[in-house]
């Protein structure tokens, strides 16, 4: 029986667990949750702790909702917006409705993943609160370094620390050498009237934002802008006024809005870059393995998706001795190729077009006029709905 820790830099009750687990954001919290379901010794260091908010659009798409019930998570006791319409707005404030065909659902990251880490607990997962500094493989196993200096060691390691992490610069990762230009602003607003089913995707000089109705109605704002239209403004303030509100929807939404926050959260140096899913034998979930731009609004269920998928990959190697490390990590690779490298690709292609205001006014008139166009686009930006 797995006993139930939660830990600040102090470790010397963990034993070396089967699986440790690098970060504990979605795709760290729902991995250590199937492993633990399957009866797997986990553990998860994370720098933060619960609940904490989170720069991210807030709309989860449907595709991940059969797993995450099967992990434990009861929705009908969660009372979130249901959403199945995305609105999309031009810079000149044209817009469009388009019924989503699978739809998803809102919930701030402050709820979210406390959600999951408390059933985590209650599974038995072990929780060290701490920053990984070095992970170290050698002798077919791994050795963790904490900033506490402690060491925890384990056969495997699964690396799900983010989109940018300290682990980045110490893994030599290629992606973290290239200055990024794209920054994120997000805050939550009291209901001003947007409707609980609809996410927006409203499109600004520089940037695009996401509005959607997250739990009791606040109103997440989520923006992803390029640094250089951000600098010419001397605040966030001036920025939403000057540049954000150029568009007419945003500009409404704004003079209306009643922020939760003291003041936005941001993040620098997002970046898009293709990275390895598995470096110094550490597979790479979730955003460290590749995230995909925010307009898909799946980024979340992909980084739960890959947890998933390196979990099976785990179970086979720790219950068959037949299937080596190598086997694990090249049947990893494959089956994320197959989900997720064209989605990743298509969405790099939607951003370059959403950047430029006339491709964009015609690419939403033509998408917004053609059901089997849109019905493409989305198949090949999102998944299936996945279960266990
Ligand atoms: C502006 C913006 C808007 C977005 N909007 C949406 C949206 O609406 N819908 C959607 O589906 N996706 C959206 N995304 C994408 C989504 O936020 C990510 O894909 C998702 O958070 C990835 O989860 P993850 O578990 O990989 O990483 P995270 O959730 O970032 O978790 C990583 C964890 O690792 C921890 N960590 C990092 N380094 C260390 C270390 N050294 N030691 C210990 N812990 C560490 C961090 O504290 C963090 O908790 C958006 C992204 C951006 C940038």
């Amino acid at each position: 029986m797995v006993g139930i820790f939660v830990l600040k830099n102090y470790l010397h009750t963990v034993n070396d667990p089967e699986i440790l687990i690098v970060g504990g954001g979605l795709a760290g919290l729902t991995a250590a949750l199937d492993l633990a379901t399957k009866g797997k010794q986990v553990c998860v260091v994370e720098k933060n702790e619960y609940p904490n908010h989170k720069v991210c659009g807030e709309y989860v798409s449907n595709e991940v909702k059969p797993y995450l019930e099967d992990l434990g998570m009861e929705f009908s006791n969660l009372s979130l917006p249901e959403i199945d319409t995305l609105q999309l707005s031009t810079q000149t404030g044209k817009s469009s409705e388009i019924r989503l065909p699978l739809g998803g659902f809102g919930i701030s990251r402050y709820m979210f993943d406390n959600h999951l880490y408390k059933l985590a607990i209650k599974k038995g997962v072990t929780f060290v609160f701490d920053t990984v500094t070095n992970i170290h493989y050698f002798n077919d196993g791994f050795s963790v370094t904490l900033s506490s200096k402690k060491n925890i060691k384990s056969p495997i390691v699964l690396g799900t620390f983010g989109k940018r992490s300290n682990l980045d610069m110490t893994l030599k990762r290629k992606f973290i050498q290239q200055k990024s230009p794209w920054l994120g602003i997000k805050c939550h607003y009291k209901n001003t009237g947007h409707p609980s089913n609809v996410v927006g995707l409203h499109n600004f000089p520089g940037g695009y934002s996401g509005l959607s109705q997250i739990e009791r109605q606040s109103i997440n704002f989520c923006c992803l802008v390029r640094y250089e239209s951000f600098k010419k403004e001397k605040d966030i303030d001036s920025y939403f006024k000057n540049v954000v509100s150029q568009n007419p929807f945003l500009k409404d939404f704004l003079i209306n809005a009643v922020p939760e926050f003291d003041k936005p959260l941001t993040i620098a140096q997002i970046s898009f870059e293709p990275k390895k899913n598995i470096e110094n034998h550490v597979m790479m979930c979730g955003d460290t393995a590749g995230l995909i731009h925010p307009l898909c609004g799946n980024g979340m269920a992909m980084a739960i998706h890959s947890g998933k998928l390196a979990v099976e990959q785990v179970v086979n190697f720790l219950e068959n001795p037949n299937f080596t490390r190598k086997d694990m990590e090249k049947e990893y690779q494959l089956s994320w190729k197959k989900n997720f490298r064209q989605r990743l690709w298509m969405g790099r292609q939607l951003q370059t077009l959403m950047m430029h205001t006339k491709w964009f006014n015609f690419g939403m008139a033509t998408v917004a006029s053609s059901k089997p166009l849109l019905g493409s686009i989305i198949r090949k930006t999102h998944g299936a709905p996945i279960v266990n």
